[in-house]
Parts: C-alpha cells; structure tokens; sequence
C-alpha cells in the first residue's frame, strides 16, 4: 500500500512516556506520527495519578513536617497541621507545568494529539470515541494500567480508596489500612506515617519488596516499624465493609483492622478493554496486559505495545526506554544501545531505596563468587553534615575480576546516588577499582562509593 492510504506512518495510543517516548523517536526519525489521549491533558497516568503527584506530594509532605519537627520551630510555640488541600496545593502546580513542557514537545514537532477513545476497527484502522477513523501502518499501545478493583470491594464507599482516588483524599485521616505492600503501598505507607497518621501495612507475601537485596528489605522493614507502621505479612483479603466511621478490614486469618480510611494498593489491571482488540486478533492476557517480543512487537508485527500495559517493571523510566526502543524498530533501526534490561529501582519510602543489577541473593543462587564492600551513611561528614545518618550503600562484586555485579542503596538521595553504580557498571571501567582511583567532591554522599569500595577490598585475601 502506498503512503497516500494511511494518514500516518506510526499512531501512538496514549500519551504517558511509554507514548511520548515512541512518538518522539518516531517523529525525529522523519516518520508521520500522530498520538492519541483520552484524558482532558496529555502525560499519562505518571503526570496525573502516578509518578509525578505521589512524588510531588512526597517532597510537600517531608519538607513540611521536616520545618514542623525542627526543634526551633517548636521552641518558637509554632504548632501547624497542614490541610490535605494545602499539602497538595504544590502538586498541581507542578502538574500544570509538566503538562505545559510535554505539550510543547508534540507542537514543536508537530506530532497532532487527538482527543478521545482511540478503538481499533481493523489492523489499520482505528476510531476517535467511535466516530472519527485514522488509518496508520504502524501502531504503538501506551495506554497504561489502573487499579486492580475485585467485584467484591466496594470503591464507591467515601472512606476506600484506591492509588488514582487517594490523591483526591479531602480531610487528614488519624488511621489509615494499606492492603497490599508493594511499591505504591510501602510508599504511601512511608507518606502517611510521617504525617502523624496511624497505618496498618498489610502484607499478601512473606516479606516486603522481595525483589529487592534483603538487608535492604530488612532495613526497610526495620525503620517502618521504627516510625510506629503496623506490619502484617502473609494476610490475605476475606472481606471489607465501609461504615459512616470507618472500614473494616476482616482478614482470612480471622483479624480485623479497623481504620478511617482504607487504600486498596493490590494490583493493577492493564488498559485493554476499551481497545478493541478482538479487531485485530489479539487477546490480553488475565490482566490485561499485552505480550510482546525483545522489538516491543505483539503478535501483530506492526503493532507494538510498551509500558504498563505489558507489564513488569511497570516504572515510568522504563516505559519511557520501551518507547523509544520501538520508535527505533519502526523506523528500521536497531534499539542498539539503549538498555533496555538495565532498569535501576527507585522506591521513594523514608529512607529511600533504590538499587542497580544483581542480588546478593540472586549471586549466591548462580554461585558466583562475590564479595561485600559497604559504607554506613552515619560515617559520612555530607550526612552528619545535613542530617541525613540512616543509610548505606553497598556494592557486590567479583572477588577475581573486581567487576561491580549490583549496588544497593538506602537513604537519603539513594535515587541519585545509584546512577553513579549504574554508570560504572555500564563504562569500559566498570570494575571496584574505579572508586578506590577516583577523587570525590568532599563532603558529599558520592563519597560513600569510596568508602564502600575500600571496606570490600579490605575484604579480599
Ligand atoms: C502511585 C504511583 C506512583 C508511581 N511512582 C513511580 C515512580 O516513582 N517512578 C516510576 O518510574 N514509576 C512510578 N509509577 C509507575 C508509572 O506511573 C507508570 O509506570 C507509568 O505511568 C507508565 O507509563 P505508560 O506510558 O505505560 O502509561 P500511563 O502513564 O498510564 O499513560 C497511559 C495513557 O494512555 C491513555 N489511554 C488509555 N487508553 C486509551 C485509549 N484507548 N485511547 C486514548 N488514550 C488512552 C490514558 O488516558 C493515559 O493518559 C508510579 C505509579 C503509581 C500508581
């Protein structure tokens, strides 16, 4: 088929990173793209109820209570309890302005965002709120994921909420049942504690986050509890009732936890019920999610899926590598360098977590021969400094080569902090002695790869 037949070479279904990321590619590559979006403003479930308003309120939160504990301040007889309305006054402000900016990336390459439903009516072919039809040669889904709702849990009720409906939480609860400690539920656990709010964490596995290193997991575990969260593991859901004063959460196991407010934190559902798929012969899988290959392409090769909607990581730096990585096969090109697999965690509790390759458990179970080199943030000048003692840093690596096989980090900046391991470990360079040969800023809490990287050659004999 010729051009003239297609109104565009690629059409992008949402406009979150997973969207924007292949979009962009796509347009620089000289390809006609056009992107559709169903919500009243572009970026996604990650700049309106995800990643950009839970970490937005995050930093309104800490800093705020951070001024309320200052020791002067109390001195001072300042006593103050933010609103929700105010303590979320900020977030909006920078969503407008994320909005604003990722706006001006589809004008200035003039990318044209339709509004609406887009419905796949054949393999090429879809439909704008079941009017309007666009005919591409390509496409890319990127329409996220939401909220996993069982039928039986009632998410009407003033008091259940959900990750997308707590954000809209009008009044400070005193007590507060997370059900589901994953990501978003350690999270929002962390963010309400230090609040001054009562949380019950409610755990369905064993132990919290066990994809990460566990003396990481322990040290999560530990200061939770240490901030007075309630951690139940191994629980699971019998049944929840909302009442005019609270909700009650009864548990298999015969407990009942009875809170202000309930956020159900437990699974999220990719968005492919509305997409038409039937029309083109793909089936999701049980939660929604799409299946693809290592080029992004599902079982229609011109058909590419990314981000939330196939799943794992489900992070928005990825969904945004994904993007661009099916942008790159679409115009012809191999995704060559980009690192597709190399995705660092960035988990935002108090203290933050984040990491970069191996485990020490995964190490040990592929009898790699690793060895430890860690640094205590409390040892720190940088931390003593601001405040910031809880924390460390630890790097693996090969005892033989001295490659840097993973890097775990709890603390203060621990998000940033990783990208200096993550670059390391991905230079021709990537291997301990790098640390140990390198002059760091002093103070600082870069400094902590060098002492990591001292106390594990120390280790060697
Ligand atoms: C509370 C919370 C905190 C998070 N924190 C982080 C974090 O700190 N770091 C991180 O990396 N990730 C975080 N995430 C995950 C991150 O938000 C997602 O991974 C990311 O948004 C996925 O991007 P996406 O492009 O796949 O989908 P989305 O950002 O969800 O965008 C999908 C878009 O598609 C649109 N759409 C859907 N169907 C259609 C259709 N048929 N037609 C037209 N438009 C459609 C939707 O309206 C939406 O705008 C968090 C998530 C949550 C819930």
């Amino acid at each position: 088929m010729s051009n003239e037949d297609f109104d565009f070479d690629l059409f992008v279904i949402g406009t979150g990173p997973g969207g924007e990321g292949a979009a962009m590619q796509a347009c620089k590559g000289g390809l006609r793209v056009g992107v559709a979006e169903r919500y009243r403003q572009i970026g996604g479930g990650c700049t309106h109820w995800g990643t950009i308003p839970s970490k937005a309120l995050r930093y309104t939160i800490t800093s705020t209570m951070n001024v309320l504990k200052n020791p002067v301040f109390r001195e001072l007889g300042i006593h103050a309890s933010p609103t929700m309305e105010q303590l979320r006054r900020g977030t909006e402000a920078i969503i407008g302005k994320q909005v604003s900016m990722r706006q001006s990336f589809y004008d200035r390459n003039n990318v044209p965002i339709i509004s609406g439903q887009a419905r796949f009516v054949d393999e090429n072919t879809i439909s704008i709120d079941e009017g309007e039809r666009i005919r591409s040669r390509s496409f890319v889904i990127a329409t996220g994921a939401r909220p996993y709702h069982p039928s039986d849990v009632d998410f009407a009720h003033p008091r259940i909420f959900d990750s997308d409906t707590i954000l809209q939480l009008e009044e400070k609860p005193s007590s507060i049942t997370i059900y589901g400690a994953g990501v978003v539920g350690v999270e929002y656990a962390s963010m309400f504690r230090n609040l001054g709010i009562k949380v019950n964490l409610v755990n369905t596995r064993s132990s919290l986050l066990e994809f990460l290193d566990d003396e990481i997991v322990d040290a999560l575990s530990y200061h939770l509890r240490d901030q007075g969260v309630v951690i139940r593991h191994n629980e699971s859901v019998d049944r929840i009732e909302g009442h005019d004063d609270g909700v009650v959460l009864h548990l298999k196991s015969g407990k009942q936890l009875k809170t202000d407010i309930l956020l159900w934190a437990n699974g999220r559902t990719g968005n492919t019920d509305d997409l038409g798929l039937e029309n083109v012969g793909l089936e999701p899988n049980g939660r929604g999610q799409l299946e693809v290959d290592e080029k992004f392409q599902t079982a229609k090769s011109h058909i590419y899926a990314v981000g939330d909607v196939i799943g794992y990581p489900s992070l928005a730096s990825a969904a945004y590598t994904q993007g661009r990585a099916a942008g790159m096969h679409i115009l012809g090109r191999k995704d060559g360098n980009l690192r597709i697999n190399d995705i660092p965690t960035g988990i935002y509790t108090s203290p933050e977590i984040s990491s970069v390759g191996k485990t020490e458990r995964e190490l040990t179970a592929a009898c790699v021969p690793y060895e430890v080199g860690q640094s205590q943030f409390k040892s720190l000048a940088r931390a003593q400094i601001i405040g910031a003692t809880v924390g460390m840093l630890k790097i693996l690596f090969h005892r033989d080569t001295l490659e840097v096989l993973g890097v775990h980090c709890f603390g203060a900046n621990a998000s940033e902090i990783i990208h200096i391991g993550q670059s390391v470990m991905n230079s021709k360079c990537h291997n301990l002695e790098y640390f140990t040969e390198t002059t760091f800023n002093y103070p600082t809490m870069a400094e902590a790869y060098r002492v990591a990287a001292l106390n594990g050659m120390n280790r060697l004999f």
